[in-house]
């Protein structure tokens, strides 16, 4: 029996996601980030002899926040290792990570790929320190930035559970979202608070193995990692079809090129001697203390997707949308509490408001506009003050101004025309103006209301009110 000649990808992810702390792992320095360089150091995170390190609390209880929200079993006891190598951003020559005893192990989260929700299983998290930057800026040598070095990172380790860059990306998305719901990193990608490498191998469909992976180093965007893994899919596929070897090693994704490129051969366990931090003693986090974590995580997107629908009778699109953020789905559900209807207030929300933040480029809690003046807005359309059409002129200046939207429709003579002799004289004046589209209407070309309807609002700057113009001109094209 022969081996099948249609290959597919198996992926594994390494995420690394800085912790949102105030201060680094294992010392009292500041984590904020673009400070003058070398400014946020002290002797413990520049690996001077005799400083010794002192476990940041809260760093353990964001990664055990993680981990309960990602399903994960806690670890009763667990420790760090040192994990050695030489550069010149690592002053003390080794990195405090974690080996054998992870504080989180045997997780999931589960994503939805084109259409289908799978389980994607989480070896491992662990806490582990950053190191510093080189920085090779022309002259003929390279500067170390140690304000990075100890700013404490989880690294989120999944199983080789992906087959394509789509469930990658979804996955990446996924656990970013999950990670600001629960306020433990702030996934800015571009900041690197957030980046992957990806593992990628290949093999026949069907085949039980594994193939040689390739490890795809450092990308910090979603964009990058499916292209980079599109790229490096396709380049083992021929290699393999030509009767190649893949070699084990770490390749660069060169986004200007569009290629993967050879960096090195991948270092093997024992190539870093981990042996277990001395300096640090290992811990056991209390049950007690687990449980209250463990209460504190909120309401996750999935949870909040699904309820979203069940409660407000949302389409999944929009619940999907609504809940990718968690200020996005507060603002949502706070409409919603002041009165508004579901469905009108999420299309304002995906549509207008989400507009002219993204065109601020803010975010919605930074939104100028509150819940509440949506609110007010909506009750204004629905009492036939103004119209939906106007509504959108009298949202954008809300959002602008920061007035109520009854202030506007005021100063701006916004109100509706829904007087009926008003309309009535007015239509007349249309007809009278396009005898010819009158008399095919009459002669049975009736999708011809639409073009009386849009020469009335056109007259009316988008006053008029759309039901009335559309009851009367029925009766005028009607007669005679
Ligand atoms: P290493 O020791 O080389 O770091 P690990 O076993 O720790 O390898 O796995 C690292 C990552 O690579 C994990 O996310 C894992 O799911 C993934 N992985 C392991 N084997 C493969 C493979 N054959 N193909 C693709 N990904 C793999
Ligand atoms: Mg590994
Ligand atoms: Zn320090």
């Amino acid at each position: 029996m022969g081996e099948s000649d249609i290959y597919e990808a198996v992926i594994g992810l390494e995420v690394h996601a800085q912790l949102l702390t105030d201060s680094k792992i294992f010392c009292g320095c500041s984590t904020k980030f673009g400070l003058p360089p070398n400014s946020q150091t002290c002797p413990v995170c520049t690996g001077m002899p005799g400083s010794l390190p002192v476990l940041n609390r809260k760093a353990l209880e964001f990664t055990i926040k993680t981990g309960l929200a990602m399903n994960c079993i806690i670890a009763g006891f667990s420790r760090f290792a040192r994990k050695n190598y030489f550069y010149p951003d690592l002053p003390k020559g080794y990195q405090i990570s974690q080996y054998e005893l992870p504080v989180c192990e045997h997780g999931y989260v589960e994503i939805n790929a084109g259409g289908k929700v799978k389980k994607i299983g989480l070896t491992r998290i662990h806490i582990e320190e950053d190191a510093g930057k080189n920085i090779h800026e022309g002259g003929p040598y390279s500067l170390v930035d140690l304000n990075r070095a100890g700013v404490p990172l989880m690294e989120i380790v999944s199983e080789p559970d992906m087959r394509s860059p789509e469930e990658a990306g979804a996955y990446m998305r996924k656990l970013r979202t999950i990670l600001r719901y629960i306020g433990v990193c702030d996934g800015n990608m571009e900041q690197g608070s957030l980046r992957c490498d990806a593992n990628v191998s290949v093999r026949p469909e069907g085949s039980g193995a594994f193939g040689t992976k390739v490890e795809l180093k450092n990308m910090n965007s979603f964009k990058f990692v499916e292209k980079a893994l599109e790229y490096e899919i396709k380049r083992q596929i021929s290699a393999v079809k030509k009767g190649e070897r893949i070699i084990q090693e770490t390749r660069l994704w060169d986004s200007a090129a569009g290629v993967t490129q050879p960096m090195r051969t991948k270092e093997e366990a024992h190539d870093y001697r981990y042996f277990p931090e001395p300096d640090l003693v290992p811990f056991m986090p209390a049950e007690e203390w687990v449980r209250e974590i463990g209460a504190s995580i909120p309401e996750l997107p999935d949870a909040r997707r699904a309820r979203f629908v069940q409660a407000y009778g949302l389409p999944e699109y929009d619940a999907d949308l609504l809940t990718s953020e968690r200020p996005l789905a507060e603002w949502f559900e706070e409409a919603v509490r002041l009165g508004a209807q579901p469905k009108p207030a999420s299309n304002w929300i995906m549509g207008e408001l989400m507009r002219l933040l993204n065109e601020d480029g803010i975010s919605v809690e930074a939104s100028p506009l509150a819940p509440a003046g949506l609110v007010e807005l909506l009750s204004l359309i629905d009492a036939g003050t103004i119209s939906g059409k106007i509504a959108k002129t009298v949202f954008e200046e809300m959002y602008r101004s920061r007035k109520p939207a009854s202030a506007i429709v005021k100063e701006k003579g916004l109100l509706q025309i829904s007087d009926e002799s008003e309309l009535s004289s007015l239509i007349d004046q249309v007809i009278g103006a396009n005898p010819n589209e009158a008399g095919r209407y009459r002669g049975g070309e009736e999708k011809l209301l639409g073009f009386f309807v849009g020469q009335v609002m056109k007259a009316t700057k988008g006053k008029a009110n759309p039901g009335m113009i559309n009851k009367l001109l029925k009766e005028k094209l009607k007669k005679d």
